[in-house]
């Protein structure tokens, strides 16, 4: 184990230590009793848009049950280069906090919540179990500046409960991108355009891949990883996020 993998191994012992789970709820700090699921109250529990009923095929987002294509109007319209994946959470004002406290307020604690709740969707779905887990790479210099990568570590934890090697640096990102909040799909694409590179490609090949990142808006990051995952002539990629929105 090399120096700067303790230190981070010591950290998270340190933090699990700091921030001890199941004792407050994540998203309204109650007090929460020890046998609730993920770190949550009851009322939030049920507040929570878990994405259960209907959901696209192709990338997961939630359908309304009176819109009748298996597909969103986006998965209809636009190639993606995934064959399928799937989001936790549909995302809303309190999603939308919980993923700000974890990258931006260094409330690394709550990827192991985020990651129990994906991990529990995936094995109610019943996918064939992937042979690597790839979280979606942040620019080294965007990852020095936060400390670390919110989808690796929500990967870490996946990744020992399913018992599924996590490749952390075999997919790098190479190129510095604007934050994508502000762009349309066409500038979100040229955005990520060459942004991700793969290193030892034996590694991807005939495997099945698991992309994972903590959101999935218009697919473009996803897109971007998958095309580049491509070229390494995988048996299959798919990806699983903690949240995404809605379309329909
Ligand atoms: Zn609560
Ligand atoms: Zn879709």
């Amino acid at each position: 184990m090399g120096y700067k993998t303790m230190v981070n191994e010591l950290i998270e012992t340190l933090l699990d230590f700091v921030y001890p789970r199941n004792i407050y709820c994540i998203l309204c700090g109650e007090v929460i009793e020890k046998t609730e699921s993920y770190s949550l109250c009851t009322t939030c529990q049920e507040q929570v848009k878990f994405i259960t009923s209907r959901f696209c095929e192709k990338c997961g987002k939630p359908l309304e049950s009176m819109y009748l294509p298996q597909k969103c109007p986006d998965c209809i319209q636009n190639v993606h280069y995934f064959t399928k994946g799937f989001s936790c959470i549909e995302y809303d004002d309190n999603i939308k906090k919980l993923v700000y406290d974890l990258k931006y307020h260094n409330k690394r604690y709550l990827a192991y919540h985020m990651a129990e709740m994906m991990t529990a969707r995936f094995m109610k779905l019943e996918w064939e179990k992937p042979d690597v887990i790839v979280p979606i790479p942040l620019h080294p210099k965007k990852e020095k500046e936060r400390g670390f990568n919110q989808s690796a570590l929500i990967a870490k934890y996946i990744g020992e409960s399913l018992d599924i090697p996590v490749e952390y640096r075999s997919v790098l990102r190479t190129k510095e991108t604007e934050t994508q909040n502000r762009l349309n799909r066409e500038e979100r694409k040229e955005n990520l355009k060459n942004a991700f590179q793969i290193i030892k490609s034996q590694k991807f090949t005939d495997k099945k891949v698991l992309i994972l990142d903590d959101i999935y808006t218009t697919g473009s990051t996803m897109d971007a990883c998958a095309k580049e995952l491509c070229k390494m002539k995988p048996k299959e990629i798919i990806f699983m996020t903690f949240a995404t929105g809605r379309n329909v």
